[in-house]
């Protein structure tokens, strides 16, 4: 056990879903051709004028809320000076002095302990370009840009120092994700950076009340780059302070592929930013009733619905986490249960078989070819005995190919289940007839064989039989 603990505060980057930037009316479309998506505005040119996207600050309102923190009645946007080859102004439109949101905290359930951690503010500001140092012919000598992104809006959210573990930020991290996609506001989108993170790491004495010098470790894109470079972090941190050295204040770039954070500058401070305010922008103002009215609109958040899922529905809370992980799956769940009666199968259909599906065909949800009243139907007809487990699965991919229900499909490709003893009787015998051999192996102690005939069977009532029932019907005639 180390003697040292780590101190731990997130500051998260999350895309504001509007369709247009936070300043101007270019698309905030991914993937577009490069320097397609832009205009004076967000590329800086002299004389250019910003005007705020009210979209982006009801959608910072609406985070703010979810995040429990005060909406502030005026904020101010600040310029926050610094040169990068991708912020063609020299200048990025942030908030700084009085942000939109302050004093947050979001709580949740983990492992049956409450965590609470306190969000100390919230802000907008727009996002830089891209720099694009790979995939050119040219790559080793030169670098691209591409400011699509630049404008993008962004909102910016401060945690307090309140994580003590990599584990404890990675899982914070995916709360937080969870709750931006659920109100609406954020895509989840790590692959193409619609939430990034960055993290603010000390450790220090084991019982020490004062913080160590503070390393911030930048482009964490997942949850698992977090805990990775958290985890690295720490023990390089440990190490120093182990050998009596000094952690340098500074900020540090997590390399995945090599597994390591590199330094990357010595840590700036607020002041070398020059923030003042902007002056093409006048102060913000927020009125009470747009923040009462946002405040109305918000839905159950994922964590009060994980909770409601394993009281109402009586899942597992490993189920209820993986299916509260966006809205519409939660929505998908609650209309299949209800109308199947059966909220247990419901959730083992839609964590498998529906996943599976989706994950080949890279469809959400929303759009995945069974309906969730169809899916009901398909578990009704398995608990009313009226088709096997086999062949459900079999329905469920004609159900997905065809669009038809899986009454339709039992009924007229005649698969319901063998419910007929003596039908059942004849075909174990026909089988064991067929098989001889296999049956003087089995008579002669070769366990084994028992399986193929059961398969056998099976595969004769075209998986119609009701495999428990084909054991049972094998064990009395082979050791009668
Ligand atoms: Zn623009």
């Amino acid at each position: 056990m180390s003697n040292y603990s780590a101190v731990i505060g997130l500051e998260i980057h999350a895309q504001l879903l509007t369709d247009t930037k936070i300043f101007c009316g270019c698309s905030t479309r991914f993937g577009a051709p490069p320097n397609t998506n832009v205009c004076p505005v967000c590329l800086g040119m002299p004389g250019a004028l910003p005007v705020l996207n009210r979209r982006a600050v009801e959608f910072a309102i609406r985070a703010a809320h979810a995040l429990n923190c005060e909406v502030q009645a005026l904020s101010i946007f600040a310029r926050k000076n610094y040169f990068y080859p991708d912020l063609p102004k020299g200048y990025q439109i942030s908030q700084y002095e009085r942000p939109i949101a302050l004093r947050g905290a979001v709580e949740y359930e983990s492992g049956g302990v409450t965590r609470r951690v306190g969000i100390t503010r919230a802000h907008l500001e727009e996002d830089a370009g891209k720099s694009l140092h790979e995939g050119f012919p040219d790559s080793d000598r030169r670098t691209y840009l591409d400011f699509n992104r630049s404008g993008v809006p962004l909102l910016e959210i401060v945690t307090e120092p309140d994580l003590r573990s990599a584990a404890d930020a990675g899982e914070f991290f995916s709360r937080l994700r969870a709750i931006l996609v659920a109100v609406g506001v954020n895509d989840g989108n790590m692959e193409e950076g619609s939430l990034r993170c960055d993290a603010n790491v000390s450790v220090r004495p084991a019982g020490s009340a004062a913080f160590g010098t503070k390393a911030e470790v930048k482009n964490l894109n997942s949850f698992r780059h977090v805990q990775k470079a958290l985890e690295y972090e720490i023990e390089r941190q440990t190490a120093i302070l182990e050998e009596g050295g000094r952690v340098v204040q500074e900020t540090r770039l997590w390399d995945a592929s090599a597994g390591r954070t590199v330094s990357m500058r010595s840590k700036e401070e607020a002041h070398d930013y020059r923030y003042f305010p902007e002056p093409d922008l006048p102060p913000l103002e927020v009125g009470a009733e747009l923040v009462d009215a946002i405040r109305a609109t918000l839905p159950e958040l994922p964590d009060a619905r994980r909770r409601r899922f394993v009281a109402q529905y009586a899942i597992p809370d490993y189920d209820a986490a993986i299916l509260t992980q966006s809205r519409p799956l939660g929505d998908y769940f609650e209309t299949a249960a209800a109308a199947a009666g059966n909220a247990k199968a419901a959730s083992n259909w839609i964590m498998g078989e529906l996943t599976r599906k989706m994950n080949e065909l890279d469809v959400g949800v929303e759009s995945v070819a069974i309906r969730p009243e169809a899916l009901a139907g398909l578990i009704r007809l398995v608990d009313s005995g009226t088709i096997t487990g086999p062949i459900a699965k079999d329905v469920f991919e004609k159900m997905y190919a065809s669009g038809r229900s899986a009454e339709t499909i039992v009924a007229e490709e005649g698969l319901a289940a063998m419910n007929d003893d003596a039908a059942l009787e004849t075909a174990v015998r026909e089988a064991l007839a067929a098989h001889e051999t296999a049956v003087a192996q089995y008579r002669a102690g070769k366990q084994q064989t028992f399986g193929f005939l059961v398969g056998q069977v099976m595969k004769a009532t075209r998986g119609k039989a009701n495999p428990a029932t084909v054991n049972a019907l094998l064990k009395k005639i082979l050791d009668s």
